[in-house]
């Protein structure tokens, strides 16, 4: 048996940030904008609140969100959300504020803190406030997903929360508000999107749906990553990775992520890495750790990567994607963790914890290869300085 769970409407296209007014108007009378301080000041956020005036839609905004949400992130939105009196909640931003955004949605009508709702130990039993994604990074997918990712300040863990409530009512993708991306901002989220991909694909969990998005995903990301790297207006290519990351947002949603994500979130939380980076950082290693269990998967995508692998045997080709991907995370200037600056001594400490809240967060379990705890240790060190 298998599901798929999606957004009711995604509206993608050029220029359809103009769609906003009118889809938030089907759902509500105030609307609350949630984003970043990036978004603000680039203007972004007045051009949605100009989209919402033009519509007669009365709002309020928050737009306090840091990269990698918090609780306390959520507790602030939710003040303005409840003091504003707003029915609607609007995400324009990169992952952090969508994911913080659909927080606010769903414990604006449910009891307790959102940490209560980690694993499945509860589940959301209210609807939540209709919630519009509007993602200006092309990485995470979480318009299309059924997860939010918010820190624990109090224990410094990444929580992922993952609930059908969390899905967005509508996905609006538009793919001009990525052009501004800087290059690095590009690099990270694009290998995110690339991970998402590979994730879903190899996952135990997958399945024949998630199967098409991911490769298709995986083919667009290879093509048009670097272009959208090299040049931010190339156009052609921001559509592509837009596309790609929503497709493979849908697949991991679906098919969930595994071993690189599990172990990529304690590097975020701890020593404050990017996501998309955190992920680079691990994906070779975890790839080769991987590769005995997942050959013929692992083949598929190589050939996919590099047509001309199709006359090699399937461990040659799952080799060569290791090397492949290696090569993209250094077209792309991704640092590994000791260039990244993260200090060996705290690194050397908090590694057990690392392996441990990896392991807690229940993706690693969907590996082909499923890991103990000493051998996630022995990865992050792996991984410490991989070239
Ligand atoms: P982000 O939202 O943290 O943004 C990174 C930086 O880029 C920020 O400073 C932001 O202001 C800036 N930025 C975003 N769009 C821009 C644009 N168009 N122009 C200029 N600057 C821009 O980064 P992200 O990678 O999109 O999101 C990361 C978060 O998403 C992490 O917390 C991660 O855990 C989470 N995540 C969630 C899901 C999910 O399904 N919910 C999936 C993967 C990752």
């Amino acid at each position: 048996m298998y599901e798929l769970l999606m957004p009711s409407r995604v509206v993608y296209g050029r220029g359809t940030l103009g769609e906003v007014g009118q889809q938030a108007k089907a759902f509500g009378i105030k609307a609350l904008i949630v984003s970043d301080p990036v978004m603000e000041n680039i203007g972004v956020v007045a051009r949605c609140a100009q989209y919402l005036q033009e519509a007669g839609l009365p709002f309020a905004k928050y737009t306090g969100v840091d990269s990698e949400p918090t609780d306390v992130h959520v507790k602030e939105a939710l003040d303005v959300c409840r003091s504003e009196r707003c029915d609607v909640v609007i995400a324009i931003g990169g992952g952090s504020s969508i994911d913080a955004a659909k927080a606010v949605a769903v414990m604006m009508t449910n009891e307790g803190e959102i940490g209560d709702y980690v694993g499945n130990q509860k589940r959301f039993a209210e609807k939540p406030l209709p919630l519009i994604a509007i993602p200006t990074t092309a990485g995470t997918g979480s318009e299309v997903t059924k997860v939010t990712v918010i820190i624990n300040t109090k224990t410094d863990v990444k929580m992922m929360i993952s609930q059908p409530a969390l899905l967005p009512a509508v996905a609006i993708v538009d793919p001009l508000l990525t052009v501004s991306c800087p290059p690095s901002v590009t690099a990270a989220t694009g290998v995110d999107a690339l991970c998402h991909a590979i994730e879903a694909y190899i996952s135990r969990r997958a399945h024949p749906v998630t199967d098409v998005l991911a490769l298709s995903a995986i083919e667009a990301i290879v093509g048009y990553l670097r272009r959208a790297y090299e040049n931010g207006q190339d156009i052609e290519a921001r559509e592509k990775m837009a596309v790609a990351a929503m497709k493979a947002g849908m697949a991991f949603s679906n098919a969930s992520v595994t071993l690189v994500h599990g172990m990529s979130r304690p590097i975020g939380a701890l020593f404050h890495v990017p996501h998309g980076v955190s992920n680079a950082m691990l994906l070779p290693g975890v790839l080769e750790f991987t590769k005995d269990s997942a050959i013929e998967r692992l083949a598929v995508i190589a050939r996919i990567i590099k047509p001309s692998l199709k006359d090699v045997s399937d461990a040659e080709a799952a080799d060569a994607l290791v090397e492949e991907v290696k090569q993209l995370c250094r077209d792309l200037r991704i640092p590994n963790m000791k260039t990244w600056g993260i200090d060996k001594a705290a690194f050397d400490k908090a590694v057990d914890k690392m392996a441990t809240d990896a392991l807690a967060s229940g993706s690693p379990s969907n590996n082909p290869k499923v890991p103990t705890h000493e051998e996630i240790v022995a990865l992050y060190h792996y991984c410490y300085d991989y070239q």
